[in-house]
């Protein structure tokens, strides 16, 4: 397997891992200008995370909330290059990476390949959550939701009924908050539509976080009014309870008692994607890879790293312990990164990284939600409706938007989410088995 990109003279190349947020910023930005690029992402499209949850929920079609990066290279942006691997290895003695479809050689390394679901080294939890952090979770989410409702109407024992209506979210930041928050609008408003012959009241979701606040990166005021919309919305908030396992569809926790419950949603912490051959010194807080003010990678000149999967110590004198994972700090760093490419280039001095913070928020049902801007702070109806602003803003392709804005139009008018089907995708054998060589990719090959 190869690349097939030949190199094209005069011009220094410039290798992109993963194509979210940063990595999409940064391959734009450098489009048109004197470097080949190529982005490499294990997925053929860019996602839009912030509402994955209304994918998981029935809310959304994952289609509105994605995008193929061959449509964004192909009309205005045909310089860039794109190929579909998982990035395994650097060789950075040889400037060289290497991937499950090849090796690629660079002038310039960027890694911008975000994170996973962090299980905290508890394997048989990760073995059994469900977690949310992709299109595919959300989609494996959603079938199990529905299939649990389904399935709860027709099981032999009241036992297993609690196990399949109880809904168990672990981790209270946004992504928790938001997870719940839909699906107590799903119980309030769809299923007694769906399922008139089922009691409403046995659906129970279960919020649990092991501090003592959910929403810990906003303040106080919102952390406490988020919990209060939840539990107006019918969500059991358990706050300072520690998951430790989960058992025969039981969580268990550590002050001894347990929830039964055959959805078990982790969203509690992410890790980043690893690139082997990062030197363990390199290596920082949650998996992140350590880089200076300008994402260089400590100890290697010509590899950079931007957004989730960096940390930047005492880079930023504003954020001395490194940036929030968030979506804003990963589009700033690639954007500033492709001018530091240029300047590089050029000869120039270099820009050093501050991030700009344009502030929060998390939306918890209709007309709630809670945001944080530098001098303001707002919480119910237009916290909601900003929300809603700053969200179709940033889903990128007007289709999308408009897909987008219609879908929460309709489900506004009709409380209704217009997407309950349990549909499983197969993949085709040839796939399959190709996916298994591309695994076998090992050491220099
Ligand atoms: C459910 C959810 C909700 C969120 N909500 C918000 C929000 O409301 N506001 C906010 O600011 N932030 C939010 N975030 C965080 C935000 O999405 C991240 O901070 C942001 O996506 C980081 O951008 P990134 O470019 O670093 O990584 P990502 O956007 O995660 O992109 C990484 C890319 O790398 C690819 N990739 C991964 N590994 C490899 C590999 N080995 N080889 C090749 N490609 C690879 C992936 O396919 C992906 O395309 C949310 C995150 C999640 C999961």
């Amino acid at each position: 397997m190869s690349f097939n990109i030949a190199k094209e003279s005069g011009k220094k190349r410039v290798v992109v891992v993963g194509g979210g947020f940063g990595g999409l910023k940064l391959a734009n930005e450098l489009s048109g200008s004197d470097f080949q690029v190529i982005l490499v992402d294990k997925n053929n499209y860019h996602q839009f995370p912030p509402l994955i949850y209304q994918v998981a929920s029935a809310g959304l079609e994952p289609s509105s909330i994605s995008f193929p990066f061959r449509k964004i290279f192909s009309k205005k942006k045909k310089d860039v290059y794109f190929r579909m691997g998982e990035a395994r290895f650097i060789y950075p003695d040889r400037n060289i990476l290497q991937t499950s479809i090849g090796k690629v050689e660079y002038d310039y390394l960027i890694l911008a390949a975000g994170t996973t679901s962090n299980f905290f080294g508890n394997k048989h939890i990760e073995e059994e959550a469900i977690p949310m952090k992709t299109l595919s979770e959300a989609m494996g989410l959603r079938n199990a939701l529905l299939s649990n409702f389904e399935r709860s109407v027709t099981c032999a024992t009241e036992q297993e009924r609690r196990e399949l209506l109880n809904i168990v979210v672990v981790g209270g930041g946004a992504t928790g908050v938001e997870i719940a928050g839909a699906l107590a609008e799903m119980k309030h408003y769809v299923l007694p539509k769906d399922y008139p012959d089922m009691d409403n009241n046995l659906l129970q979701i279960y919020l649990i976080e092991a501090t003592d606040r959910l929403l810990s990166g906003m303040s106080m005021d919102s952390s406490r009014k988020a919990a209060e919309f939840l539990q107006e919305m019918g969500v059991n908030v358990c706050l300072g309870k520690k998951v430790l396992d989960y058992q025969d569809h039981e969580v268990l926790l550590e002050d001894g008692t347990s929830v039964p419950t055959r959805t078990f949603i982790w969203v509690s912490g992410v890790r980043a994607n690893s690139i082997g051959n990062i030197p363990e010194t390199s290596i920082g807080r949650g998996g992140r890879i350590k880089v200076d003010a300008f994402n260089r990678v400590e100890g290697l000149p010509n590899v950079f790293c931007i957004g989730d999967q960096c940390i930047m110590l005492n880079g930023d004198s504003e954020y001395p312990n490194g940036h929030p994972q968030l979506a804003q700090v990963a589009i700033q760093q690639g954007k500033l990164l492709a001018d530091n490419l240029k300047r590089m280039e050029a000869g120039q001095e270099l820009k050093p990284f501050r991030y700009r913070n344009l502030g929060s928020m998390a939306t918890v049902g209709r007309n709630k939600a809670v945001a944080e801007f530098s001098k303001v702070k707002t919480q119910g109806w237009f916290a909601w409706f900003l929300w809603l602003v700053v969200h179709l803003r940033s889903i990128l392709g007007v289709r999308n938007k408009i897909n987008v804005l219609l879908n929460w139009m309709w489900s506004y008018l009709t409380y209704d989410r217009s997407f309950r089907l349990i549909v499983y995708a197969r993949k085709a054998k040839e796939v399959v088995e190709r996916e298994k060589r591309e695994a076998e990719v090992h050491w220099g090959e």
